[in-house]
């Protein structure tokens, strides 16, 4: 088994996550994820609520004044900037796609990552993570967590962007485990690995990261 393969083994045995996007339409799952950059997942189910509770879709939130949807995401905070992503996005789905998302999902893959990334506010990552939980998607979406452990343990290199990370990855995770490695390393990573003081001590991958050596050495 290589090296990948056993970290991503040994961190889904035992960080589990199912990403909560189960109670969500397709547009909220989209809202949902451009939310989550940078933010406390409690934040960001917070606002999901107040968004959920407030608009009825596409085309109730194309119509929305600013304000209200500023109001509604207010608890995950840089709000004003991503209501009016918010905001020009569901503008752009009610022109362009006739207020719907389904016509974006039931594409092939490279197709569908194509039109999601040409609308605004969504890059590649957030266009992965959607496609994997709307539809199922074989993908395994970096996101800053994922990023960060993997430098940690010295498989995402300097030249590495979120393409080829995400190739690396892919090429070692059989496509039934993604989602689930997904879930489970970003899980790991707001529990153990974090951004600053990582839990090194209690941490199931140690013996192959060389940042955990480091701290042995103080
Ligand atoms: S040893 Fe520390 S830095 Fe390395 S993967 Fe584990 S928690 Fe992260």
């Amino acid at each position: 088994m290589s090296e990948i393969r056993n970290i991503a083994s040994v961190i889904s045995g035992q960080y589990e996550s199912d990403g909560g996007w189960g109670k969500y339409a397709p547009f909220e799952v989209l809202v949902n994820i451009m939310l989550s950059q940078s933010t406390h997942w409690r934040n960001v189910d917070a606002a999901m609520e107040r968004f959920v509770r407030k608009f009825r879709g596409i085309d109730d939130v194309a119509r929305a004044d600013l304000a209200e949807i500023e109001k509604a995401i207010r608890p995950a905070g840089f709000y004003r900037v991503r209501a009016a992503r918010i905001s020009r996005l569901a503008r752009s789905l009610q022109k362009n796609h006739g207020g719907r998302l389904e016509g974006i999902t039931e594409l092939p893959y490279a197709e569908a990552k194509k039109e999601l990334t040409s609308l605004e506010g969504i890059g590649p990552k957030t266009a992965d993570v959607f496609l994997m939980a709307v539809r199922g998607e074989r993908v395994l979406p970096v996101d800053v967590h994922i990023f960060r452990i993997m430098k940690r343990l010295g498989v995402a290199k300097g030249g590495d962007g979120y393409e080829s990370l995400r190739a690396k990855l892919e090429k070692e995770i059989p496509p039934g485990e993604r989602a689930r490695v997904h879930l489970a390393l970003i899980e790991f990573g707001r529990q153990i690995c974090k951004s600053q003081n990582p839990r090194c001590e209690e941490c199931p991958i140690r013996k192959h990261c060389r940042e955990g050596d480091k701290t042995d050495r103080g």
